[in-house]
């Protein structure tokens, strides 16, 4: 090994520049060229890893290129904040307790459009890139789709230039890490900050403390006016870590501030003053917990207290890091906040803040309640992504108030006030007030997050088209009719640069020689490609891009799960967390209907597919689990049947994760978007697929609506009901027999999988399942099942036709171009931020 630490090369010899090369001069901290950068990494060898050189691995040589990269967006960093505060351009606090924002090196080396250089950087030092890239840890921050929307959306806010601040939690252990045992899905802890995080910076001054439990009390104030004051019983410091984000071919560079929880350090003392010294560290221990680890979706109450703590925690130190930003702001009074800063709730989780802001101008800063209120409506946005009744927010009145007694109090009074509005505008109608109350009757008192939210915010947006639409008419249909203008729609995107670029390279550079490189942060420019869409030698292109992603997925699946995917095949991916409204059990339904053609007629001419899967279930979820068994188990049979192996196999990818997502959506050729209509509020893993080239499967569902516009009918596969005929069929009654008696097909399939076929004779373990299914199925998967096997009959049929199909690819990503995160944001920004443009030059 080369001694790259004791004899640095490029070393800047000649100062005065006489002699050397020009790029010589760059500095080893901001300099973009090959050289600066190889030099910036045998200084973070030396200074940052400090090991000798003969002691490195590419481990090390991941942190000291991610040093290197964060010092470049460091400086863009300070001079983007520099340029916000002195041009007093208006700030968005993006608050989302998830940001899932899957490895940053590759994604910061293309955004600072250094690849290429920090390629030779490394091969000068005898490393490989892609060897590098490889070590980072996944930081695994969110569930799904939210965190990534949020993530995505931090990218679109630094490119387009928006000043913009994303606020979370630093979850100690992020998502969990997904492995088989036996097909059952097994849940280890993720440890992603076992050897660092090279990309935070710590900030332990920038901290804040926040209440939590106790009671108020009145008191008189020294002007003799009545106030309340909390009296906490605990007290929970909130230590800030910053993240730079820098845009893609700008200067601006934008910050992801994630905090952490500590124990305050007087109240050990206190207790260490006593004499109880253990009663201290139990009171750090219990503070730190706060942010120990993030809550899967879909968990049944246990646990509540702690997840209620974490909303709190965050939201409190985010707006007081705000209030305390506008403290500082010579030329700015509290008043002007809703000018300064637009502050958009991710979802119900950080709805707290609207009370918490109260708070603070109300008790903390003894402004007058009108006045606050004013202010807390005109800064807060709120965007909704979920009409499912379960996953909306409700916390019991008693823990409520036990935990967060003043806010409990303030959104009585809010609650008071606004009931009062109710009445005025709909005088004597008392079911519209109880139905619009923020306090929720029956089965106990709750408060209900979401009429927090929506009542404390100016704007209120679903997440595509249909969804926007059907909050309208049910979940929030009352207060649409109080306030039509506050609602709108935002539907979802994401980002080209991570979902593109970095991810399918090949596809970027054949749409880069076809129509230049503008497209990266135009994405309607991709439009561009349809005329080529019959164009023989660039479909054979477009195929070839196509086939080398498949061997690259069949690789990874190879050494994942040591089943062989033939690249020729048709790959049918679903990939998205497990759950019952998701469908995975059609998909499944379909993969045995095929598998039992083939048994029957081993004659049968089929086109071979390969059926990737891949998603996490959460750990409580006995159903999700159950469905994961179950594909896990129809691979197992079908993979090692020989009659049924040449026409398809069963790949279940483990642990689903960003990381992972680049291998897989650009391998698509077809993509599963089966949801339950109405059930699916956007759907973002759809975009990604279409904008890769897939061709989709799905329902008119989320976004599913648009992407079939955008595409068209005919490079769309469309089945199931409608959500309307959904709600219809529900109302009179849905019975699954009314389906399974009449499909002798349905019948068989249910029956294979209650004979035990696929679990070697055992008729137990999916009975809940197709019980499930027979005498319940709350998501109409046989309602759908005649329609989902026509339609994927259609799609085996338009698959024998390479070039038709090659030419709805083409269409589908040359048509994606509404699907970027861009011009989502570009939409919030002009529709409800009101936040522009500040561009930064230095
Ligand atoms: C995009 C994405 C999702 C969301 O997928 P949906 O199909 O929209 O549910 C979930 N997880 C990861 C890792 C993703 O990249």
């Amino acid at each position: 090994m080369t001694d790259v630490v004791n004899n640095v090369p490029g070393e800047v010899v000649d100062q005065g520049g006489v002699q050397a090369a020009p790029r010589q001069h760059e500095h080893s901290r901001t300099g973009l060229s090959a050289d600066a950068l190889q030099r910036a990494i045998s200084d973070h060898l030396r200074y940052s890893v400090g090991r000798p050189a003969a002691a490195l691995r590419p481990e090390h040589y991941y942190r000291a290129l991610a040093l290197a990269v964060r010092d470049r967006m460091q400086d863009n960093r300070v001079a983007s904040t520099q340029v916000s505060l002195d041009l007093d351009k208006k700030v968005t606090c993006y608050l989302s307790a998830e940001f899932l924002m899957g490895p940053q090196l590759g994604n910061n080396l293309l955004n600072l459009e250094i690849e290429a250089a920090a390629r030779t950087a490394l091969a000068a030092l005898g490393q490989d890139l892609d060897e590098v890239l490889a070590c980072e840890p996944e930081p695994g921050l969110g569930n799904g789709g939210l965190g990534r929307l949020a993530a995505c959306y931090l990218d679109s806010l630094a490119t387009l230039e928006r000043p913009a601040i994303g606020y979370g939690i630093r979850y100690e252990f992020g998502i969990f890490k997904q492995e088989f045992a036996d097909g059952w899905q097994i849940e280890h802890t993720d440890n992603w900050l076992a050897n660092g995080n090279p990309w935070e910076i710590a900030k332990p001054d920038v901290n804040y403390l926040v209440n939590w439990g106790g009671h108020t009390e009145h008191y008189i104030d020294d002007a003799g006016h009545s106030r309340i004051r909390w009296v906490p019983k605990q007290v929970i410091k909130g230590v800030a870590y910053d993240t730079p984000i820098q845009g893609y071919g700008v200067k601006t560079c934008n910050v992801l501030t994630l905090w952490s929880a500590r124990a305050v350090e007087s109240f050990a003392l206190d207790a260490f003053n006593t004499g109880d010294y253990y009663k201290a560290v139990e009171e750090e221990v219990t503070s730190e917990t706060v942010t120990k680890v993030l809550y899967p979706n879909d968990e049944p109450e246990a646990g509540k207290r702690l997840r209620l703590l974490q909303q709190y925690f965050f939201v409190s130190c985010s707006l007081q890091h705000i209030v305390h930003i506008m403290d500082d702001l010579a030329d700015a009074s509290l008043h002007e906040l809703p000018e300064r800063f637009a502050i958009q709730l991710n979802d119900t989780h950080p709805s707290i803040g609207v009370a918490e802001l109260m708070r603070i101008l109300v008790d903390e800063r003894r402004m007058d309640w009108d006045e606050a209120w004013a202010i807390t409506v005109q800064t807060f946005g709120y965007t909704n992504h979920t009409l499912l009744p379960e996953a909306l927010e409700k916390w019991p009145l008693g823990l409520f108030g036990e935990s967060l007694p003043r806010h409990l109090e303030i959104i009585y009074e809010i609650n008071s006030r606004f009931l009062d509005e109710v009445r005025a505008h709909f005088p004597g109608d008392v079911d519209r007030v109880r139905r619009m109350s923020i306090i929720g009757e029956g089965g106990g008192q709750t408060v209900r997050m979401a009429h927090l939210a929506t009542v404390g915010s100016h704007a209120i947006n679903g997440v595509a088209a249909l969804h926007s639409d059907l909050l309208k008419a049910s979940v929030l249909k009352d207060f649409y009719e109080l306030w039509p203008e506050r609602f709108s729609n935002k539907t979802n995107g994401v980002t080209p640069r991570r979902f593109l670029a970095l991810s399918n390279p090949g596809l970027r550079e054949l749409i880069d020689r076809t129509i230049g490189d503008g497209w990266l942060t135009h994405l309607d420019r991709l439009r561009g490609l349809e005329v080529y869409a019959d164009d023989p030698s660039f479909r054979q292109q477009w195929r070839d891009v196509k086939r080398a992603n498949k061997a690259r997925l069949a690789e990874y699946v190879r050494s994942a799960v040591g089943v062989d995917l033939d690249p020729t095949w048709m790959f049918d991916i679903q990939v998205k967390r497990i759950h019952e409204y998701k469908r995975q059990h059609l998909s499944a339904l379909h993969i045995i209907r095929q598998y039992h053609r083939i048994k029957q007629n081993p004659g049968l001419d089929i086109a071979p597919r390969a059926y990737v899967f891949g998603g996490k279930a959460a750990p409580g979820y006995f159903m999700a689990k159950r469905i994961i068994k179950l594909i896990n188990a129809i691979g197992d049979t079908i993979n090692h049947d020989p009659e049924v192996n040449r026409f398809m196999k069963v790949a279940f990818i483990p642990n689903f994760n960003v990381q992972n997502a680049h291998l897989i959506y650009p391998a698509a050729n077809l993509s599963e978007q089966i949801s339950t209509a109405g059930k699916e509020a956007s759907g973002t893993g759809n975009m990604k697929f279409m904008l890769n080239g897939a061709v989709t499967i799905g329902t008119l569902d989320g976004a599913n609506v648009e992407i079939r516009e955008e595409a068209g009918a005919e490079n769309f596969f469309l089945f199931g009901l409608t959500e309307a005929e959904v709600e219809q069929v529900k109302r009179s009654g849905y019975r699954p027999s009314d389906y399974i008696d009449g499909n002798g097909e349905l019948q068989a399939v249910l029956g294979l999988i209650a004979s035990g076929q696929f679990s070697h004779g055992d008729t137990e373990v999916f009975k809940p399942l197709v019980d499930n299914l027979r005498y319940d199925d709350p998501f109409l998967v046989c309602a759908d099942y005649a329609s989902y096997v026509e339609c994927q009959d259609r799609v085996s049929a338009a698959w024998q036709d390479r070039d038709a199909w090659s030419r709805m690819s083409v269409l589908n990503t040359a048509r994606s171009g509404k699907f970027s995160s861009d011009r989502a944001i570009a939409e919030y920004c002009d529709e409800i931020w009101n936040v522009g443009p500040t561009p930064v030059t230095r």
